[in-house]
């Protein structure tokens, strides 16, 4: 799909906060081309945030990613992203009533139902692509990122974790097809049950439950299965996608996750846009003179 798109109907969905634990009520709405993904805080008169790369909240970015315009944030926007990334939707608002996306049951999969049942609606004007044609690489304590040209959008991911159950973990994907909705999507967060009860006890992820997370104690996990044999890893990479998305355009390149999280892709995103020889923006052919401005008016009809 060359052209951007956007969803065909409004379509609303309902879930717990991960932080708060309180509902949240969800809504997509249709956008003109060159809007890009919207989120609007219906709870605050239609306040909004883009997703773009300067409204990455870097000080809060070690449970999930966090989006901020001002005083203005949205919390655990990744999963969302994940999914209209990975389905090529370029445009569309996202309506919350409280600061963050529900949670659903910790994958992307119930995004993409949600997707299906909108629809998809290309529009008349080329999608810009980012494409890679330079290996960058940006690393810190131990974890790395690194991109390297390729002809379609691939992500490949190495976790190591000390647990007999995680050890060591490598998958890679071609992100746009089949593979992502069966082998990423399904795949949900996960956490370690020490980590979590701290967390708690911190006033932090009230929502968080079995019903949304992976959770591990020493050496097995107490959920009753895995959904994937390899669902962490898959996890890893179905974050990685949804942090890319804040870019704001499509990617040309086959992007590498080792041991890194949100801050490190957050963290590589922001410094390999400023790399501006490792990549060029194209929109229907031509190369866009400004390296990387996504344009247009960000709509605030609430
Ligand atoms: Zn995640």
């Amino acid at each position: 799909m060359k052209n951007q798109a956007t969803i065909r109907h409004e379509v609303h969905a309902v879930g717990t906060g991960l932080h708060s634990g309180k509902l949240v009520h969800m809504t997509l709405r249709p956008a003109p081309p060159n809007t890009g993904i919207v989120f609007v805080r219906t709870d605050l008169h239609g306040a909004y945030v883009k997703a773009s790369v300067e409204a990455i909240d870097f000080e809060m970015l070690q449970l999930a990613t966090t989006l901020r315009n001002g005083d203005v944030v949205v919390q655990t926007t990744e999963h969302l992203l994940s999914a209209l990334f990975s389905a090529n939707v370029d445009n569309v608002i996202v309506e919350i009533d409280g600061p963050e996306v529900p949670i659903m049951d910790g994958s992307s999969a119930p995004f993409l139902v949600l997707l299906d049942e909108a629809g998809i609606k290309r529009q008349p004007v080329p999608a810009k692509v980012l494409k890679i044609v330079k290996p960058f690489s940006f690393e810190a304590g131990g974890k790395k990122v690194w991109v390297t040209p390729s002809g379609d959008f691939r992500v490949s991911y190495e976790i190591r974790f000390d647990h007999p159950l995680i050890q060591r973990q490598r998958k890679t994907m071609n992100v746009h097809s089949r593979e992502y909705e069966e082998q990423v999507a399904p795949a949900r967060t996960f956490g370690f049950l020490r980590d979590l009860d701290y967390l708690k006890s911190k006033g932090l992820i009230q929502g968080g439950s079995m019903d949304n997370a992976i959770v591990l104690d020493a050496d097995r996990i107490l959920n009753e299965s895995l959904r994937l044999k390899d669902e962490f890893v898959s996890h890893k990479i179905l974050d990685m996608i949804g942090d890319l998305a804040v870019a704001g355009v499509r990617f040309q390149g086959h992007f590498h996750g080792y041991k890194a999280g949100h801050e490190m892709h957050a963290r590589f995103l922001r410094a390999l846009l400023a790399a501006e020889d490792c990549y060029v923006v194209v929109q229907d052919g031509a190369t866009l003179p400004a390296a990387f401005a996504p344009a247009g008016d960000v709509p605030v009809a609430v």
